[in-house]
């Protein structure tokens, strides 16, 4: 029987390791550990691939949205508006900013409803935080146009948008901060933690420097209270080998994508996401491929059961499901779109034959020929 795992985390090793060998062995019989050239090196080329100013290496994107956050302003008080179809993380940073995040309904592009990010701006609210989810860029017009009327920022969270476009400019560029993962199932994965805070204002790069590195400047004398959240040396230099192809790697992901909607695009019991060439306003890096499906659950099950690893983004709680955290919003959009959603097999490990044998896996359980 054919066995898609839904991720692979060994192939991201093996299918590159004599390559990481050697990026272990140089940086390793250097001793560059912490804060070396790799680490610059990255940093400059991180910047350079998305077109902003500067580009800050952190321990992990929590951290980094945290660091965007305070070192943008965001204050004790403050509300932050977000998707509740997001990363328990985007909450978590507003909350550990010490602001008052604000769930709201996502769109049929399961990325936050500019409206509805709109409709719950009040008195309090002092930014937006976009999530750039699946790797697609959010409606950064509409947003942007919101925040403008409302004088609120915007800090993006492009964990999942590592070179997602929107009208040409990368996700992370949008607003006055955001931060990317490069958690290891990310399409820019390392062997472990790491993140990135990427700016355009050097004040706000500044902070966020401070704010990682204990409270010092870059002259090194203590100007605040900061904690400390490093991306690794070795990390960033695995990292930096990588952002290398990263070219390949998006493309390959887009020829994944196109592949599933020729596939499935007859299927009326799933919808799927814009193919890469449906709207030339978005470029979108597919980080995941989430369909809507009629009587998920039991496709789940039936595609489980042909070898087919899937997930439920978030383990099917939304932000506003998170009772024990004190939300109370009710958001029947994203309820509805939580009881459909599901992620297949999107990554660098599956040939064409992988793509067609999960087609028709659900095909075959929808009753479609094959
Ligand atoms: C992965 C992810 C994060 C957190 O990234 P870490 O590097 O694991 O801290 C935040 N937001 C979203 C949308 C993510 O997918």
């Amino acid at each position: 029987m054919h066995r898609i795992p839904f991720f692979s985390y060994p192939a991201l090793f093996t299918a590159q390791e004599r390559e990481f060998q050697a990026v272990f062995s140089d940086v390793g019989r250097r001793g560059a550990f912490i804060k070396q050239q790799d680490l610059y090196d990255f940093e400059k080329s991180l910047a350079a691939f998305l077109g902003v100013s500067h580009a800050l290496g952190v321990g992990n994107a929590t951290d980094g949205l945290e660091v965007a956050l305070l070192a943008a302003g965001i204050r004790p008080n403050d509300e932050v508006i977000l998707s509740s179809h997001t990363m328990l993380a985007t909450a978590v940073a507003v909350h550990f900013a010490g602001a008052t995040p604000v769930p709201v309904e996502c769109g049929p592009d399961h990325l936050i409803d500019p409206a509805a990010a709109e409709a719950a701006v009040t008195s309090r609210t002092r930014a937006i935080m976009p999530t750039q989810l699946n790797g697609r860029t959010c409606e950064m017009d509409a947003l942007g146009r919101i925040a403008a009327k409302h004088s609120l920022l915007i800090v993006e969270d492009a964990a999942q948008a590592l070179g997602s476009r929107y009208k040409g400019r990368c996700a992370g560029s949008f607003g006055v901060a955001a931060a990317i993962s490069f958690y290891p199932a990310k399409v820019l994965g390392c062997l472990g933690d790491g993140g990135a805070v990427v700016t355009d204002d050097a004040n706000v790069y500044a902070r966020a420097f401070e704010l990682c590195n204990f409270g010092r400047n870059m002259a090194g004398e203590v100007v605040r209270w900061g904690f400390n959240s490093r991306l690794d040396n070795m990390h960033a230099a695995m990292l930096l080998f990588q952002l290398k192809q990263y070219d390949r790697v998006m493309c390959r992901r887009r020829q994944l994508a196109s592949l599933y909607t020729e596939s499935l695009k007859d299927v009326a019991e799933v919808v799927l996401p814009p193919a890469p060439d449906a709207d030339p306003d978005h470029f979108d890096i597919y980080q995941n491929y989430e369909i809507e499906a009629k009587r998920r659950d039991a496709l789940k099950e039936h595609l489980q059961k042909c070898g087919i690893g899937t997930l439920i983004q978030w383990g099917g709680q939304a932000i506003h499901h998170l009772k024990a955290l004190g939300f109370t919003q009710n958001l029947p959009y994203t309820d509805r779109l939580f009881t459909r959603m599901l992620m297949l097999p999107m990554n660098m490990s599956l040939d064409d034959g992988d793509v067609h044998y999960v087609s028709d896996s659900i095909r075959s359980f929808f009753g479609h020929k094959l």
